[in-house]
């Protein structure tokens, strides 16, 4: 047995995701891009997925690329900023920079 790459549940032999994530990752898709953070959130509850995997799901990061909250909070934000008229675009590993600085400084 394998584990999941994003929540560490057993996943199958050849598999990387277990089926919830697979459920979730392709709710992922469907949404990001035409929804708040709100609603992407209530769009992955209704998946039936329970809230604590949710939250690992989204909180994982498992190649190095920024985990599923930070690209999201990228689209948005570069969504946002080109709505406002602001040039440039943000990032998954910028944000996850930001938000490790934010962490550290109220340590
Ligand atoms: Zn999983």
């Amino acid at each position: 047995m394998r584990q999941c790459i994003y929540c560490g549940e057993r996943a199958g032999f050849f598999e990387r995701v277990c089926g919830d994530c697979k459920k979730l990752l392709a709710r992922v898709e469907e949404l990001r891009g035409k929804v708040g953070f709100v609603q992407f959130l209530d769009g992955l509850a209704e998946t039936g997925v329970a809230k604590d995997r949710i939250l690992k799901f989204l909180d994982t990061d498992p190649d190095g690329k920024g985990s599923v909250r930070d690209q999201v909070t990228a689209e948005m934000t570069s969504e946002l900023m080109k709505v406002m008229g602001i040039s440039g675009r943000q990032t998954a590993p910028e944000v996850k920079r930001i938000r490790n600085s934010v962490n550290k400084q109220s340590d």
